[in-house]
């Protein structure tokens, strides 16, 4: 029988069906921060001595509870001793190892890749000269087929095309429940998956990542995977793992956008771009793409977007103005009181970030390389009683923005941050595919260059230098 006040067996919780709230109560899932996405070491790691056990946020540095949960690992499975290949950010180097895959876990999933998204998260990798003490598999989700799952997994099974999505989605922690998936609190720590020919353990879906992407085999907690049953081509759905699903996430959930208003996005990398389409299958009067990037405006313009706004040319107040030039209020000269609208876009979305690589040769560089400006117009931007959402704040930069004095004294506008974009996995992702399938949203478009596994990093250095809208390993 189940014994829910002292320590778990694991076969014993599996066999009584008890949910996963059970490991959560004993500790051994207690590893959920939202937010503090920060490598947390614990003695063994500084020594590299031993399992090494990564948790996430407050709880960091449990030397019980990782050993415990790294003793839940199963023995054998049929994967184990796989080699695969896959781009390793470790000490001061990013380079591609062959590894060797541990036995899974019983709540872990092992997927062969099909394809993998590259986005901005990964480009810090590319900074060797900060030593990184554990060895980490870069890239940001992905989509593949089930190899391998471990003896409690229920929501896959092996053959079945998944998702491996930037946030995990378990349905039945309290933020789930709360209809908040988007920041799920049910995580495994982030386990050894493989081991370099030197035997140096190393890390996949865990932090400071979430999960991993640029590997031919990924391991994660059933969690984090969402299963899918389409005929999109692989390269197309990886985007959804990150990117894509950020953007659509941004129009259509927590706040969708309602049709015929008016919406302004800065920022038209590929989180930005797949906002504009989301703008459009929501049906928005205007959409306004802002971004100095000159390639990204023009892509924006044939995927939905009505105007185009090169924030170099038009600084400061003036574009500002400009914006509430383009969704003026609805009163006709000499009128009054006809429910008089705002100037000034219902829904402001900022997906620009900051530009933190060399850009290549005549991809146009922003103002301000911190990417702080774009959020304070964001702010300055919206309507009294819109909306703006972010994707930076409290991610790096976001943290260290400030506002003018008085800037939010006039009236109600609602700050809407977000991990994922408010994009509840296992509800959404489905979605967003039936939405490709029906040539809503175009994700060819999205994908500016396809790479071969041999060049992971490469496609790291894509999104870094903005040389392509983004780019996508296709392991097939
Ligand atoms: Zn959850
Ligand atoms: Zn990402």
């Amino acid at each position: 029988m189940c014994d829910h006040d002292s320590n778990v067996d694991l076969a014993e919780y599996i066999h009584c069906s008890l949910s996963r709230r059970d490991l959560l109560k004993t500790g051994a899932a207690a590893v959920a921060g939202a937010g503090a996405a920060l490598f947390a070491q614990t003695a063994a790691a500084q020594t590299r001595q031993g399992p090494i056990a990564l948790f996430w946020g407050q709880n960091a540095g449990s030397a019980e509870l990782a050993a415990q949960v790294e003793a839940e690992r199963q023995t054998t499975s049929r994967t184990a001793g796989m080699k695969f290949r896959a781009l390793v950010r470790y000490e001061n180097s990013l380079t591609t190892e062959t590894l060797t895959l541990k036995p899974v876990h019983p709540l872990q999933v092992v997927i062969r890749t099909q394809a993998s998204q590259t986005c901005y998260s990964s480009v810090g990798q590319l900074n060797t000269t900060t030593r990184q003490a554990n060895a980490v598999v870069t890239g940001h989700g992905g989509v593949g087929i089930v190899e391998d799952v471990g003896t409690a997994v229920k929501r896959v099974t092996v053959g079945d095309q998944v998702i491996l999505a930037t946030t995990p989605n378990c349905g039945v922690c309290g933020q789930c429940l709360n209809g908040r998936g988007d920041i799920c609190m049910m995580r495994l720590p982030a386990l050894v998956s493989a081991t370099m020919a030197d035997n140096t353990p190393v890390f996949m879906t865990g932090p400071p990542m979430g999960p991993a992407g640029y590997s031919e085999i990924l391991v994660a907690d059933e969690d984090w995977v969402v299963p899918v049953f389409t005929r999109v081509p692989p390269v197309e759905l990886s985007i959804l793992a990150c990117v894509g699903g950020t953007g659509l996430g941004l129009t259509m959930c927590r706040f969708p956008i309602e049709a015929g208003t008016d919406v302004a996005i800065f920022g038209l990398g590929p989180i930005g771009i797949s906002a504009v389409q989301g703008a459009r299958i929501q049906g928005a009067k205007t959409i306004i793409g802002i971004d100095p990037i000159r390639y990204r405006r023009e892509l924006a313009l044939e995927l939905g977007a009505t105007h185009m706004l090169d924030p170099n040319a038009l600084t400061g107040d003036a574009l500002i103005n400009r914006i509430r030039e383009l969704t003026p209020d609805a009163v006709p000269t000499g009128r009054r009181y006809l429910g008089e609208r705002p100037a000034g876009p219902m829904y402001v979305l900022e997906a620009a970030g900051g530009t933190r690589y060399a850009l290549a040769p005549g991809v146009e560089a922003p103002a301000d390389s911190s990417g702080i400006e774009a959020l304070q117009q964001a702010y300055a931007a919206v309507r009294n009683g819109g909306y703006v959402r972010t994707c930076s704040i409290g991610h790096g930069q976001g943290a260290m923005v400030s506002f003018p004095a008085g800037q939010w004294s006039n009236g109600a506008r609602t700050h809407v941050p977000g991990n994922y974009a408010g994009v509840q996995a296992m509800r959404d992702l489905p979605k967003f595919v039936r939405l490709i399938e029906r040539g809503q949203f175009d994700a060819r478009s999205m994908v500016g260059r396809v790479l071969r596994p041999d060049q992971m990093r490469e496609a790291v250095e894509v999104a870094g230098e903005r040389s392509a809208i983004t780019s996508v390993i296709d392991f097939t």
